[in-house]
């Protein structure tokens, strides 16, 4: 047989350029796999109006779990949940004000949500005369209110606006400045008369108190814990309580149960014969916040950034990673019930489903797929959020082998005022001490609304993104020694 001098010199010249360039720039070996077309087409799907918003705890929820289910399995991941599925199921306990509790002032009947909203549930059957104290800014702090339901009229003044949600938000600051402290006085019951900012609140508000709270067991919320109601009142209720010879009737009920919510779990063995017991942690979740007030003509709180981006990036990085194993394994988890207060990540970092231990490092995202495609960041960048120098670095360096985004440094700072580190599924694996960073392209005025779509995703910095996570994700899962905890890491907020 004849050999081609020629053509066996061009393929070995390419082999070894190959080989020079894959050595110099540090790239992964599946990078080409992630593709834009494929996290388009997955999130088109998995943010699709078929799934209502993916709201925790229901049908629409679980619905999007086996639908995430189906692509691990297309994809190769093998199950990593209970009995051998890919599925975790955890209960949350869900409190919230049954219909049938009631209102009135004045013996006329309130319509729960529309004209009273009780934002602080409590199990009381009240008929008392309301204590009228005037606007919050003007309380006259000598009054004694020990044992009395008290009535003030909200204000803005000294209260953030400036935030995320603000109208999510107020209500809870509201209570928290003004209300809180009549309440360690002994006050019985708070009520709130709304002023033109809780007006424009209302619907956000109540949309959110009628759902009521959520939690795991060990959690905070599972029982309600306060025998104090509040309750908030439109605008023009307060003629009728500033006479100060008004009467509060109300029985509020709460209804207490178990609530189904999953975390998806999958996994890729590594190919090394000992660090294939050791695991790297890509994390998302899979609820957005459902059906709720119509803005711009849509009512499904669709998630794409929040959390569908982070989620179809993993399944890219779950197709880079079968084609490609890694020395170590890699689990993927897509939690449930983020939304309701980390409960899927609480949960499995409770009730693992690997040797807690044997998890080297989690790399979380939240929100990856909008904003400017050159900027993005990570947070878990600084102290005392930062509780591994080793993972920082090797993010920092594969921001600098690939994407090159200039990253943002505000948003990991505690002085932030979104403290927005607190508030994604990281958290509770870093609480234990394992190596952990969030991926995120920041906020933007469609976060926690329809607005958040996958028309709306920037699929080209979407794709960067997700590049990002696997180049970091084959540096952790390929070094020789595991990223180490920082020593004396200790999260204060
Ligand atoms: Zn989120």
């Amino acid at each position: 047989m004849k050999v081609d001098m020629k053509k066996l010199f061009a393929i070995s010249l390419i082999i070894i350029t190959s080989f020079t360039i894959f050595a110099q720039t540090n790239t992964p070996p599946a990078l080409s796999s992630i593709k834009i077309e494929d996290l388009k087409k997955d999130l088109y799907a998995h943010a699709d109006g078929h799934f209502k918003g993916r709201s925790a705890g229901t049908l629409d929820e679980l619905k999007a779990a086996a639908w995430l289910a189906e692509q691990y399995k297309a994809i190769g991941l093998k199950p990593a949940g209970d009995d051998g599925t890919y599925f975790q199921f955890f209960n949350m306990w869900r409190n919230h004000l049954t219909d049938n509790s009631t209102i009135s002032i004045n013996n006329k009947p309130y319509t729960l949500w529309k004209d009273a909203a009780v934002a602080q549930m409590a199990n009381v059957n009240i008929n008392a005369p309301i204590l009228y104290l005037g606007n919050a800014l003007d309380i006259d702090t000598s009054i004694n209110v020990k044992d009395r339901l008290v009535a003030i009229v909200a204000d803005p003044k000294g209260i953030n606006m400036q935030v995320s949600l603000p109208t999510w938000r107020y209500s809870r600051s509201v209570y928290t400045k003004y209300g809180l402290p009549l309440v360690r006085k002994g006050a019985k019951a708070v009520i709130f008369i709304a002023d033109e900012t809780a007006e424009k609140a209302w619907e956000d508000a109540s949309e959110n108190f009628l759902r009521g709270n959520y939690d795991i067991d060990g959690g905070p919320n599972v029982n309600v814990n306060t025998t104090v109601p509040v309750i908030w009142v439109h605008a023009n209720v307060k003629k009728e309580l500033e006479t100060n010879n008004a009467t509060l009737k109300a029985n509020l009920i709460i209804s207490k149960y178990a609530y189904p919510s999953v975390n998806v779990v999958g996994k890729i063995d590594g190919t090394d014969a000992k660090l294939k017991s050791e695991y790297l942690l890509y994390s998302s979740h899979t609820d957005a916040h459902g059906v709720r007030n119509e803005i711009k003509g849509d009512t499904i709180y669709y998630g794409a950034d929040d959390n569908g981006s982070v989620t179809v990036a993993m399944l890219a990085n779950a197709r880079a990673f079968i084609k490609y194993p890694a020395k170590r394994s890699v689990l993927f988890v897509v939690h449930g019930a983020e939304e309701r207060g980390l409960l899927g990540s609480r949960y499995y970092s409770q009730h693992p489903t690997v040797p807690i231990k044997n998890i080297v490092a989690v790399l979380n995202g939240d929100m990856i797929g909008r904003n400017n495609i050159d900027s993005a960041t990570f947070l878990g960048m600084f102290s005392p959020h930062k509780n591994s120098t080793d993972l920082v670095n090797m993010a920092l360096a594969a921001n600098n082998e690939g994407p090159k985004f200039k990253l943002d440094t505000e948003w990991d700072k505690t002085t932030h005022v979104e403290g927005w580190y607190f508030r994604s599924d990281h958290l509770p694996y870093a609480r234990l001490g394992i190596p952990s960073i969030m991926y995120t392209t920041l906020l933007h005025p469609d976060y926690h609304t329809p607005q958040d779509n996958a028309e709306n995703i920037n699929y080209p910095k979407l794709k960067k993104m997700a590049d990002w996570m696997y180049r970091t994700g084959w540096k952790v899962a390929n070094a020789d020694k595991r990223p180490a905890t920082d020593i004396g890491f200790k999260l204060e907020r």
